[in-house]
């Protein structure tokens, strides 16, 4: 089974943030819920977006 885990600092932003889910489909709401409320990023550009998406790593186990 695979699960996906994003961590904000991967991206740049000194916060401890973490998140993880079965689908990476399913991690972009919740990032952009909480850019805006940990960063105040009302909108998530599409050069963020493929930011989130290259630090979003696969683990199996
Ligand atoms: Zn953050």
């Amino acid at each position: 089974m695979a699960s996906y885990h994003f961590k904000c600092k991967d991206i740049g932003m000194s916060c401890d943030y973490h998140v993880s889910a079965k689908k990476p489909d399913d991690l972009i709401p919740q990032i952009a819920q909480h850019a805006k409320d940990a960063h105040s990023i009302d909108e998530v550009s599409d050069d963020l977006k493929q930011k989130i998406n290259s630090a979003i790593k696969k683990k199996i186990f």
